[in-house]
Formats: C-alpha cells, structure tokens, sequence
C-alpha cells in the first residue's frame, strides 16, 4: 500500500494499493508489444502525439497543478507553471522530432551512406517528487517521438500524480499500454530493470540512488541516463550588477522551496561586495511567504517528505556548530507541516557540510572569496558538477571564465533554468547523459549506420 500526504498538513489524501508481480507482468508485456508498433510508425505521427498530450495537460492544467501542491506541497502557482512547461516542451518535440530523427547523410566511399536514428525499446523512468509532472515528460516526450515506450517507476510519496501522467497519455491516445506507471516500491526496481523487456533506464534523484541503479544497469549492459544531485555555485564577481543579482539567487535559491537538483546552492561572492549582496539578498528572502501552498500568493511550501526536514535541518545545525553565521531562519516551522524557515547562512567555507552537502531545502549558503580566481576554485570544489550561474559586467572576461567551471550549464547573468530547447544534464558526481534539445532526444536511439555499396 503506497500513502500519498499532504506535507502542508500532514494528512493522508489517498492510499493506493501496490501492482501485483502478475501486473507489473502484463504491464511490461503490453509496454513491449505496444513499442514493437510504435516504432514502425513514421516518425511525424509519433511527434504528432505530443500536440495531444500538451492538449490533455492544458485541459486538465488546475486538476494536475492541484494534485502536485497536494502530494508535494509546491506553491499552486509553481504547480501550474510546471504544467505549462511540460505543455511547452510536448509542442516543442512535436515540431522539432522529425527534424532532430532525420536521416542524416554523411559522404564516405558507398554510394549513400546515412545515420539513422532507430528507438532502443521500452525505456523504465525511475523518477522524483520534486517535479512531479515535469521530470516524466521531459524525458517522455522526445523518448515517445523517437518510438519508444516508457514505463514509470515514480516517487512514491506521488503516486497521485504517477497515475494522473499514465491517464494524460492514455486522453491523448497513446498506444495502450506504450506509457504505464508502475505502482512499486523501490526495491522492487532491479527485477524490473533486469526484465528483458526493457531496453534502457533513465532516473532522475539522488548520487546515492542513481549509483545503484548505474551499477546493475551496467552489468545488464543497459544504456543509462541519470540526472542526480547537484550543489550549483552561484558566483558574484566584484563587477557585477549586485540588486539584480541578489534578486535572481533569491529565486534560484527558494523556488520549489529549495527542492530542486539545479537551484543554486553554494552563493560565492567576491568580498568587496559580499555586505552589499547578503544584504539584497536577506531583504529579498524576508519578502518570501511561507505558507498553505494551495494560497495563490505564498511562496514557500512545506517541504514534500518529514524525514526531507530533518535531513536540512541537521545540514544547517552541523554548518552552525562549524562555524557558519545564521542570519535568517535556521529552523522548522511550529506547528502542522513539513515547513522549514528560509534560511541564510554566512561565513560559509568550502569545507562546511552547507558548502560539501547538497542542501535540498530553504537554505542558502554564502561563501565569500578573495577574488575571481578564489571564486572559481571554489565553485569547482564541489563532487558535484550540474549548473553554475556566473554573474559579471565583463562578458569578454566571462567567456574564458565559463570554459573553467565545471558544470554541465553555466548561465551568465541569469539562473539557471531547464529549456526544452537547450541540453540538460551534468558531470561528475550529477551523472551523465543529457535530456532536452536535440542531444535528449538521442539518448534513447540506436544511432544506426546505414552504408549502401
Ligand atoms: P531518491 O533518489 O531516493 O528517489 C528518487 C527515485 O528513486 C524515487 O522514484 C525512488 O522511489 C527511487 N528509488 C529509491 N531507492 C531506489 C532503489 N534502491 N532502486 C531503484 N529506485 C530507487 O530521492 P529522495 O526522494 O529520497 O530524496 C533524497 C535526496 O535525493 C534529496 O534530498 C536530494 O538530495 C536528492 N534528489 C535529487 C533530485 C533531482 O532532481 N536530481 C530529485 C529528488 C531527490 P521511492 O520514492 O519509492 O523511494
């Protein structure tokens, strides 16, 4: 039995039972029968889908957005703004699939030579809470246009919204049985992934987790994706245009109340206007609204899990007994809900567990360098390796510096953000493959060689 609570007031919304081994079964059956279809469909009709999937998610834009503030606890208005995404993003592989999956011709000594690219199969999607609409379809939609099938293994503190996503495709008329949420527990997985009928896996969540599951896949020799944890560094050179961006890495920091793997986690500001920037930004985060998420105007939600809260909480506790300064928050919330205070740590070195960890949750922690080159030695001494954002009046300067830090996006000037359009994904300790753009959508074919004599 799965249980889905509300972390806003810590009630049980719904329980659901687990799939029996004999459904997990016969949904892998039909995901595999279904893609073997599928993928003899051209190319077009398959993206053509997606126009119906962004209409299903459209449709139904205040039911879903609902359902995720209820099992997660995001603000209602980030909840809608995730469907609207994932909207997006369908449009955006139905227009550009068939372009991205064209025959690619390459001249070598055969009379046509050409690059093909053929789906690998039924891909299983071992997914996070965090965005609960948004991580499936990312990788769904570009997977589905390029003919495979897709079987969820979802969260379980949102298996809501895991069965919300398998009714959306089954409205938009997909295949039966091609896209179908496993209700499993975790430790169900590996049978799943070791089952011959899946082809490949991609999973968004934890270093802890997708090191698991890399490691079985490898030993299945099936292809991965995996989209892990993240401690972005957000740098502040002494040239930069402070009010703005102390603005933007208050967003960067708390959207999602803090629960995202490219929020911005470790603010490294330059000295000389480290006072100016905690104290635009400690002004900013007091306008934040902590509150019932279902409320249009708050802006931080309870976070999604208790044992989430106590994981932050210990993080900032240890942080403060090695020598950070709290200037905001610094606790739980009284009362009902998951809630924990935005928080403010100052005086962070690199080697805090606020700076080492990776902070998932209302806290930011400020780390102050000497100058540019202190700056990126420390974004880079981090495991981790996802998105950095940089921020500096001198683009000329930016170019080089961009090429040094190691991260798998470096935005200057801006936040960093997913976009259908633009590859996502990280190095080191944040995993490896991409999902998005026209690198996403490869990852799941057979990039085949095609050489005529
Ligand atoms: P997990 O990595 O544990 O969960 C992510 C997904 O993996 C869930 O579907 C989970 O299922 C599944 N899973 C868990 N254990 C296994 C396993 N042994 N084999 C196969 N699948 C498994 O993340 P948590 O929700 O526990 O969050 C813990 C931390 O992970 C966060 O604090 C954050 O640091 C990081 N995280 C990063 C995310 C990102 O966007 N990169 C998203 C979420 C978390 P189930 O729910 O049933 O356990």
């Amino acid at each position: 039995m799965i249980h889905a609570i509300n972390p806003a007031t810590e009630q049980r919304i719904a329980s659901y039972d687990l799939h029996t081994p004999a459904q997990v079964g016969q949904k892998l059956a039909n995901a595999a029968k279904a893609q073997k279809n599928w993928a003899l469909k051209p190319v077009e009709e398959r993206a053509s889908l997606l126009l119906s999937l962004a209409t299903v998610l459209r449709r139904n834009s205040a039911a879903y957005a609902l359902l995720i503030t209820r099992e997660m606890g995001k603000p209602i208005t980030e909840a809608e703004a995730e469907i609207e995404k994932s909207a997006v993003t369908c449009e955006f592989y139905a227009r550009t699939a068939p372009v991205f999956l064209a025959d690619t011709p390459v001249a070598s000594n055969a009379s046509d030579s050409r690059v093909v690219f053929d789906p690998l199969g039924v891909v299983l999607a071992i997914m996070p809470w965090n965005y609960p609409f948004w991580q499936f379809i990312r990788f769904a939609a570009p997977a589905l246009a390029a003919g495979n099938g897709a079987l969820l293994k979802h969260a379980n503190n949102v298996p809501g919204c895991a069965l919300a996503l398998e009714q959306a495709f089954q409205e938009a008329g997909t295949p039966d049985g091609l896209v179908a949420t496993l209700l499993i527990e975790a430790s169900d997985v590996a049978a799943v992934l070791a089952d011959e009928r899946i082809a490949a896996v991609t999973l968004t969540g934890s270093t802890s987790v997708g090191k698991l599951v890399a490691a079985q896949a490898g030993q299945l020799m099936k292809k991965q994706v995996l989209e892990l944890g993240g401690s972005d560094p957000f740098v502040v050179l002494a040239d930069a245009d402070i009010p703005a961006a102390a603005k933007a890495a208050v967003k960067a920091r708390f959207s999602n109340t803090g629960q995202s793997c490219i929020s911005s986690k470790r603010f490294i500001v330059d000295a000389s206007v480290a006072d100016q920037f905690v104290a635009a930004f400690c002004e900013a985060a007091t306008t934040l609204k902590t509150g019932n998420p279902e409320d249009r105007d708050t802006t931080i939600g309870p976070m999604a899990r208790a044992n989430l809260r106590d994981d932050i909480h210990a993080q900032v506790e240890k942080s403060l007994q090695e020598g950070a300064r709290l200037l905001l928050g610094g606790k739980p919330v009284a009362g009902l809900g998951y809630f924990y205070e935005p928080t403010v740590l100052d005086h962070v070195t690199p080697d805090m567990t606020a700076a080492t960890e990776e902070t998932f949750g209302p806290v930011a922690a400020i780390i102050r360098a000497a100058d540019t080159e202190d700056a990126i030695r420390i974004a880079n001494a981090t495991e981790f390796g996802l998105g950095a954002a940089l921020w500096t009046s001198d683009l000329s300067a930016a170019e080089t510096l961009v090429r040094r830090i190691e991260a798998g996006a470096v935005f200057v000037n801006g936040m960093v953000a997913s976009d259908a359009r633009l590859p996502f994904g990280g190095i080191k300790q944040s995993g490896y493959g991409r999902e998005l753009g026209e690198f996403g959508i490869r990852e799941f074919t057979n990039i085949k060689t095609l050489w005529i004599g």
